[in-house]
């Protein structure tokens, strides 16, 4: 059945690869963004597709996307360096605007889909997390902007589902990469395919024992629309949970682009979590998905864009 649906936040990194699949799967897409950190250049390959509809909008002012059938609310600055750069409009748009998607979503009586995170786990004394762990966030710290956002934005998702009867699901992602992972952001990976692309030193924070766990952007997108179409309500992990610490994840990376960049060490930032790890036995089990693409893999997959967007061939990067 050919679907209506409402992406916000649909020109970022992640949204736009759900724009393609959701396309993909022939369904009619409103992507909406305020391009505060997503970019135009992400969905300008789909302006001349008739089922794909633009439109500049900020979710956190009251908006009308018409009659959709499912919302995903993907509209968020993502990275540490964007969310602290905006952190009251992180806040903003984790609170009025998931409250505004809600609202849309019981107006028309959609389906509603929110993009969470494993940032809900902050600095976690449980590894790997499971979905049952409630978390170690730190409420006032920088990074509070983005992880109590989301928190909020679960609480929120969770209450419009009791009290309104919507028919809710809702993702925490661990970090995610691929083709069109903004160059400047400030990501791990975004920042160490730039420096070893260009020959500069790799920066990487403390002494790079801290963990990530990297999942390639098309196994987290087949993730999510497999969790978009199940009967799970509640908050589930999808993410990759090969783990690596940060310096293993620049010696990958100097590896995969033949760089003979050196390392430098730089201090850690605040409240900087010190492993992550998704514990993805929910999503294996309920969803029977699991990712297909190592990091190795999924860095070579992306070297052509990492390449032209150092070019500078890759406009808004
Ligand atoms: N990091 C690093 N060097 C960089 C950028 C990030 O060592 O140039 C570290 C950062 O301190 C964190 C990890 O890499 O421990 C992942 O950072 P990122 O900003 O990608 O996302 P996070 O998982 O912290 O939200």
């Amino acid at each position: 059945m050919t679907l209506r649906v409402l992406v916000t936040g649909g020109a970022g990194f992640l949204g736009s690869h759900l724009c393609d699949a959701l396309l993909a799967e022939g369904h009619c897409v409103v992507c909406v963004d305020n391009l505060l950190t997503g970019r135009i250049e992400n969905v300008t390959h789909l302006k001349n597709e008739p089922r794909f509809e633009f439109r500049q909008q900020d979710v956190c002012l009251s908006f009308d996307s018409g009659k959709v059938d499912y919302v995903f609310h993907f509209a968020s600055p993502a990275s540490p360096v964007d969310y602290l750069e905006h952190a009251i409009e992180t806040l903003q748009v984790g609170s009025l605007g998931t409250m505004n998607c809600l609202e849309l979503a019981k107006k028309y009586a959609a389906k509603f889909f929110l993009a969470s995170t494993s940032e809900c786990y902050g600095d976690p004394l449980e590894h790997p997390q499971k979905e049952s762990y409630w978390g170690h966030v730190n409420p006032i710290g920088p990074r509070s902007v983005y992880d109590e956002a989301k928190r909020f934005a679960e609480a929120v998702t969770m209450a419009y589902r009791r009290y309104h009867k919507i028919d809710t699901h809702i993702v925490r992602i661990f970090n995610t990469y691929g083709p069109r992972l903004q160059l400047n952001d400030g990501r791990v990976i975004s920042n160490f395919m730039k420096q070893a692309l260009l020959g500069e030193d790799l920066t990487v924070y403390g002494d790079g024992s801290q963990t990530r766990s990297f999942c390639y952007v098309s196994d987290e997108v087949a993730g999510i629309l497999a969790l978009a179409k199940s009967n799970e309500h509640e908050p589930t992990n999808i993410g990759n949970p090969s783990e690596f610490t940060i310096l293993e994840c620049a010696k990958v990376v100097l590896e995969v682009t033949g760089s003979r960049s050196k390392i430098r060490f730089e201090p850690l930032p605040q409240d900087d979590p010190k492993q992550r790890r998704p514990d993805i036995s929910k999503a294996k089990r309920l969803l029977g998905w699991e990712p297909k693409i190592d990091l190795r893999t999924g860095l070579q997959m992306s070297l052509d864009y990492f390449r032209s967007a150092v070019a500078n061939k890759v406009p808004g990067t």
